[in-house]
């Protein structure tokens, strides 16, 4: 009996251990992280590790290139650039925390084919680029960043499109839940579900997990329900929602929607935009 009471204490004891214990793209993400603070250049934090069979062959932050000021010493250099979203100034005086990793590489003779990388953010193109060319297939993130010239989603697909596998992990934070409201019965129900779907694709895309309810009116199709009752199953979904996304065109259902989600305090976003914005704010109040 004895035996007994002791073995089931250690299997206990091991099953608790084992909860506790960080994925391997958890446990690199932290070092992420902590690599950041290392960045010399006040306006932006970016760290990155990269991998191969779970082993660390390079770290870099945004800083200087070697043997040259830091912005925390001399200052940020400046640009402007002027874009349909006006002007925006610039630091380039750092290399990005991935080309600084990759650099590091070079640098050391250490082949990063087949690597993977861990960044505390989602590429610029320049940066995605680099990484394909380098030979790395695993591209592993936490935050969204934006970058001006508004090539953040290319710069996902152009790695995905290379083979390269995205994937976005938020170490501290919830699944995002958007509902999707717009129109369906006014105009083409095929078309509005499409483009609801594609909402839905951009929703998930930017880290977020989307409920579309076109989805569903579609399906009745051929198993017809009258429209309240379809507000009424769609009400549970939209009170668990973080956040509500309206779609362009008319709708007496959407509109009601929105009308729910107002008095239940949940945010109303137009564009995707705004929507990573609040949910990238939302996030760095969770850590
Ligand atoms: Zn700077
Ligand atoms: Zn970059």
């Amino acid at each position: 009996m004895e035996k007994n009471a002791a073995s089931q204490t250690i299997v206990k004891q091991v099953a608790k251990g084992n909860k506790m214990r960080n994925t391997w793209d958890e446990y690199f993400l932290k070092i992420a992280k902590e690599v950041s603070t290392r960045a010399t250049c006040p306006r932006k934090s970016h760290g990155a590790v990269i991998t191969k069979n779970n082993r660390i062959i390079s770290s870099g932050y945004n800083g200087s290139p070697l043997n040259l000021h830091h912005c925390d010493k001399v200052g940020c250099f400046i640009v402007e650039t002027t874009s349909n979203k006006g002007v925006e100034k610039h630091c380039i005086r750092t290399i990005h925390s991935e080309q600084n990793a990759i650099l590091q590489c070079a640098r050391f003779g250490v082949s990063c084919d087949g690597a993977t990388i861990y960044v505390t953010g989602n590429p610029c193109y320049t940066c995605a680029k680099l990484i394909v060319g380098a030979g790395i297939k695993r591209y592993v993130y936490s935050n969204e960043y934006f970058h001006s010239d508004g090539l953040d989603a290319s710069a996902l697909d152009l790695m995905r499109e290379a083979g390269v596998e995205v994937i976005k992990i938020k170490p501290n934070a919830g699944l995002k839940r958007v509902y999707v409201a717009g129109p369906y019965t006014n105009g083409e129900k095929e078309l509005n579900t499409q483009k609801a779907i594609m909402v839905g694709e951009e929703i998930f895309k930017i880290g977020m997990h989307p409920y579309i309810p076109h989805l569903f009116h579609f399906w009745d199709k051929e198993y017809p329900h009258p429209w309240e009752t379809w507000m009424e199953l769609n009400a549970p979904w939209l009170k668990s929602s973080d956040a509500l996304f309206r779609m362009e065109g008319e709708s007496k259902g959407a509109d009601l929607e929105v009308a729910r989600a107002k008095e239940l305090g949940i945010p109303i976003f137009d564009n995707l935009w705004d929507l990573r914005v609040w949910a990238n704010e939302e996030t760095e109040k969770e850590k």
